[in-house]
């Protein structure tokens, strides 16, 4: 089959969800048997969301090959198990730096480079993954293609004045590829609670900015938060030229992972192949989805977790909040998480602060903001045997602890903290210490890890010896202490077999009280949750 483009965009407001309609488009064809792929294009002219604090632009989510982006990627790898790569989140500033470079390079042969054609065509090329230039087999990735459906979200709602050259591409290549392209685009219809009344216009309005850019959408997607009835879906349809057959409304529900089947039952993929011209056929089953929705549904009992960390915002640790949320429910629980403020934690009141946790999550992070907090947490969950699960920062954070309360080094530290300490159990890795650059040029992405046979991290991985796990760092544990380490109880149990570093450390005599140096919440799936998060969750419910 050619390859089907999907173009998502979004309107009215942000944070509409369309990383979730643009995901649930994903599985719906996939279940239907096609090979899908999803990327996402943001209007900022970062060259990734690397270097951007979380409070701009919540998590940075890191691909299997090593490229950080958009917490969107994690939707669409949550909701479909592909995996994404560097070639699925493009931002403004990538498309220029290739551009850029080009030009200096002297590709252009003496010509006047413009956002019209040299941007336009940079953005179509990415959208439509013609190969060149970056765009080839990724380093740790291996080689991509042969997509039957390629979907393409834009960051940001129209209008914006940096979103108009990716609306232009969009528009060229609705024109090229005819029926191979489906515009979907998501608008909101408030409810005005004085007029008891749901409004179209905002919708009417956003589908007239898109035509005014030359692109008339095929289906609309409605958020609302009241039923829409078909009278009002009619007037939809009649006042932006689309098919009432293809007005779809997406209410809010109780959990975004109901918004796939939502959608089949809204029709959404049967609209989308019917606009293609493919034959609809069954509607499929999705069974595994669905086992997993009643799952859901039936995990009812609680389990209280805390999430020990600086960010006091929900899409700062997005992909550790869902990893948690889907090994609850694997475990038949509904995990309540707690967000712990590491600000505020002091050795006096992390009693009353952790009071209730069944287990406690010590999270990721960059930088001094914190980080005592997160040491007394360590400290405490440790003492009173509370199931700890420690993430990168979170890692260092608990050997730094132990160094400091076991080993005596009461000036341990990490070397981002402290240049100077004398006892630098959490140090700088070699090959970073020459690197000035700040974007992209941290140990990213997969690395291998070999377990010792035996530990907990080993029986929750199923026994498995070698995996495979992401990472985002700088900073590593320090292999001149591991002896004193392992001969007082905290034991290196995963290690990187081509650079020997330690990438997990545990505490066995304890409930649950494991440090990873990866990221494993990167690589937990609604249909595959993660093996250590399942591990931790089964601990906390004991
Ligand atoms: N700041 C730490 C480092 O660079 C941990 C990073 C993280 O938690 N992702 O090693």
């Amino acid at each position: 089959m050619e390859t089907k483009y999907i173009f998502v965009t979004g309107g009215v407001v942000s944070s509409l969800g369309k990383g979730i309609i643009s995901a649930s488009i994903g599985k719906l064809l996939q279940a239907r048997g096609y090979k899908v792929t999803i990327q996402k294009f943001d209007p900022y002219i970062n060259i990734d969301p690397g270097t951007l604090n979380p409070y701009e632009h919540g998590e940075c989510y890191v691909t299997a090959d090593g490229f950080e982006t958009d917490l969107d990627l994690g939707h669409y790898e949550r909701f479909t198990g592909i995996h994404t790569t560097r070639n699925n989140s493009i931002t403004t500033g990538r498309i220029y730096k290739t551009v850029i470079d080009r030009e200096r390079h002297g590709d252009y042969l003496g010509k006047t480079i413009q956002v019209v054609p040299h941007i336009t065509d940079e953005i179509k090329r990415r959208m439509l993954r013609a190969p060149e230039g970056d765009m080839g087999a990724s380093p740790r990735g291996g080689s991509e293609g042969g997509f039957d459906f390629v979907i393409t979200e834009v960051g940001g709602t129209i209008g914006d004045i940096e979103s108009a050259p990716f609306m232009e591409a969009i528009r060229q290549l609705r024109w090229q590829l005819g029926r191979n392209a489906v515009c979907v685009h998501l608008t909101y219809v408030p409810y005005l609670k004085a007029a008891d009344e749901l409004k179209t216009k905002p919708t009417q309005h956003s589908v007239k900015e898109l035509q005014s850019m030359g692109i008339q959408p095929d289906i609309l997607v409605l958020r609302t938060e009241r039923h829409l009835d078909d009278s009002m879906r009619m007037k939809v349809a009649s006042f932006c030229n689309v098919d009432l057959e293809c007005v779809v409304q997406s209410e809010d529900m109780p959990s975004i992972y109901e918004v796939p089947v939502n959608m089949q039952r809204q029709g959404l993929d049967a609209a989308i192949m019917r606009k293609i011209g493919i034959p609809v056929g069954e509607t499929p089953a999705m069974k595994p989805w669905h086992d997993f929705l009643d799952k859901q549904r039936n995990a009812t009992r609680e389990v209280h977790i805390g999430l020990v960390g600086k960010y006091d915002l929900q899409d700062a640790y997005k992909s550790i909040r869902e990893s948690l949320n889907l090994a609850g429910i694997y475990n038949d629980v509904k995990a309540k998480l707690h967000f712990v403020n590491s600000e505020e934690i002091t050795k006096r009141n992390v009693g009353e602060k952790l009071d209730g946790m069944q287990g406690v999550v010590i999270c990721p992070g960059f930088g001094q903001r914190g980080i005592e907090g997160k040491i007394i947490a360590a400290e405490y969950t440790r003492t009173h045997d509370i199931p700890t699960f420690g993430i990168c920062l979170g890692m260092q954070m608990m050997v730094i602890e132990f160094a400091r309360n076991v080993l005596g080094y009461k000036d341990a530290n990490s070397a981002e903290m402290d240049a100077n300490t004398p006892h630098n159990v959490i140090d700088m890795m070699e090959e970073q210490k020459t690197i000035t650059e700040m974007g992209g040029t941290m140990r990213l992405g997969a690395y291998e890890c070999e377990l010792v046979k035996g530990s907990r991290t080993y029986e929750a991985y199923d026994e498995e010896i070698l995996i495979k796990e992401r990472h985002r760092h700088r900073y590593e544990f320090n292999n001149q202490y591991q002896d004193e380490f392992e001969s007082n109880g905290m034991k290196c149990v995963g290690i990187n077999p081509a650079a020997n570093l330690v990438e997990i450390v545990e505490i066995p005599e304890k409930k649950w009280y494991i440090g990873t140096q990866f990221h494993p919440e990167y690589s937990s799936t609604v249909l595959h949750p993660h093996p250590l998060f399942m591990s931790f969750i089964k601990a906390c419910v004991k």
